[in-house]
């Protein structure tokens, strides 16, 4: 997928403007990588359909190109499947009963071994149940697994009845007083139904808080159709994801989280005991379009809207040719923390205006003075500066213990600044605005 859709972003990175046909272009790409990576095809359709329609409509805010722009309307349709944050696997009650499924081969006892030891650091008690009485061995697979740790596992290789282990070996760890029970279980490749009902019966039994979906980061698109079908036999509770060490880029997970409405919790990243990471939505979105620091490219964004929206504040303001010492005061003090006023006009491009610094920057105790000045106005006069005569000057002086010369200063400030916004032409203004 990786390589598909860093060709179809390589062609946005080209052109500087969105053209739509462009955009249709590149979406086709996406929706063939992601199809190509095993994500569901209808789920495909779904979200490709959605990002067309939001790269075709929003603008990307001044700074960011038009590929990072998809980028991120890509990754925000992914993370509204995944999840923007990882969701914890939550131990609350004593014991917390956690039944895994899915099929031969996906991983679930080398899943049950690290969650076990992964739950263990934590300083849970934790007890492991085995039922798979169809594969020779499999008690004997997991035993060793965490012998190393001191972690018990219940089982009897000659019991045929999986259903009885279950219960049973959730009786023992019952009594033991253990915090965690985890049960696992058998799957077979050929007898899906028989499967698919003996997850039924188990989950009717020991009535589990959660339900695993231990999903092979590697298959393809069964993996949809796969987590529906347990889905069908005991509500999904969460997923983990195995084998995602390799080249993997775990498309198929995609695809059984639609499945199931159910989040990713853990990935697994190794054989090893140790080879299990908490799921992160970044970084597996980041994994599945082949991208590199995603993060960083999603922080640069926000904080490039969060400008944008400010400066389309101001310019507005300055449009609606409305400025009045209020408006003043919160320039001057926002000039202070930033110099926003001055960036705004220095971003617009062929403006040819440059603002004189003394103009727009007054200091800390400058504008402390102002603001007690301005403390003594009414709001009319706030409102309405001209209205200021010499015998309201006076008042104000008196009122906030300046002087009649401090007052006719920040007067004169005011005029100096809205002589300057007057002096700005407007349709020129607002042209450019609208390219923001
Ligand atoms: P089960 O049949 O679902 O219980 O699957 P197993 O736990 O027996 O695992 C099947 C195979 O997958 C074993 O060889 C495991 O070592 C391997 N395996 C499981 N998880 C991972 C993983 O995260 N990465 C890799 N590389 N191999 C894994
Ligand atoms: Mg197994």
């Amino acid at each position: 997928l990786g390589k598909a859709l860093n060709s179809a972003l390589r062609k946005l990175a080209r052109s500087s403007t969105v053209d739509e046909a462009l955009i249709r272009e590149v979406v086709r790409d996406i929706q063939r990588a992601l199809i190509q990576s095993d994500v569901n095809v209808r789920l495909v359709l779904q979200l490709t359909k959605r990002i067309q329609e939001r790269a075709l409509n929003e603008k990307p805010p001044a700074g960011v190109s038009p590929r990072e722009h998809v980028i991120k309307i890509v990754y925000e349709e992914l993370t509204k499947l995944l999840g923007k944050e990882a969701v914890p696997l939550e131990i609350r009650e004593k014991p917390t009963i956690l039944l895994t499924v899915g099929i031969q081969g996906s991983g679930k006892t080398t899943t049950i071994a690290k969650l076990a030891r992964h739950l263990q650091k934590r300083g849970y008690k934790v007890g492991l149940v085995c039922t798979d009485t169809w594969r020779p061995g499999a008690y004997y697979q997991l035993k060793q697994l965490v012998e190393p740790y001191n972690i018990e596992v219940f089982g009897d290789p000659g019991e045929k009845d999986a259903i009885k282990l279950a219960r049973e070996g959730v009786e023992y760890f019952k009594d033991k007083g253990v915090d965690v029970i985890i049960v696992d279980t058998a799957g077979r490749h050929k007898e899906e139904s028989g499967l698919i009902e003996e997850m039924k019966q188990i989950s009717e039994a020991i009535k589990p808080h959660e339900v695993i979906l231990v999903i092979d980061g590697t298959i393809g698109q069964q993996a949809y159709h796969q987590a529906l079908a347990f889905k069908e036999a005991t509500p999904i509770g969460s997923i983990i994801v195995t084998k995602l060490d390799g080249s993997a880029k775990g498309g198929g997970a995609l695809s059984a989280v639609a499945a199931t409405g159910a989040p990713i919790k853990f990935i697994g990243v190794g054989e090893k005991i140790d080879d299990l990471e908490p799921f992160d939505p970044k970084r597996f979105v980041s994994r599945l379009l082949g991208l590199g620091d995603i993060q960083g490219l999603l922080e640069k964004i926000e904080e490039l809207q969060k400008e944008q929206e400010f400066k389309e504040e101001d310019v507005e303001k300055f449009l609606r040719g409305k400025f009045n010492l209020k408006d003043m005061y919160a320039q001057l003090e926002a000039m202070q923390k930033m110099g926003p006023l001055k960036q705004i006009l220095q971003m617009i491009p062929g403006l040819g205006y440059s603002l004189p610094d003394e103009a727009v920057r007054v200091g800390e105790e400058k504008l402390r003075r102002y603001r007690i000045i301005m403390d003594s106005m009414t709001e009319e006069e706030l409102e309405n500066p001209d209205i200021i005569n010499y015998s309201r000057i006076k008042r104000i002086a008196r009122g906030s213990g300046t002087s009649t010369r401090e007052v006719r200063e920040l007067l004169a400030q005011y005029n100096q600044m809205r002589k300057m916004f007057k002096n700005l032409d407007k349709r020129k203004l607002a042209k450019m605005a609208k390219k923001f």
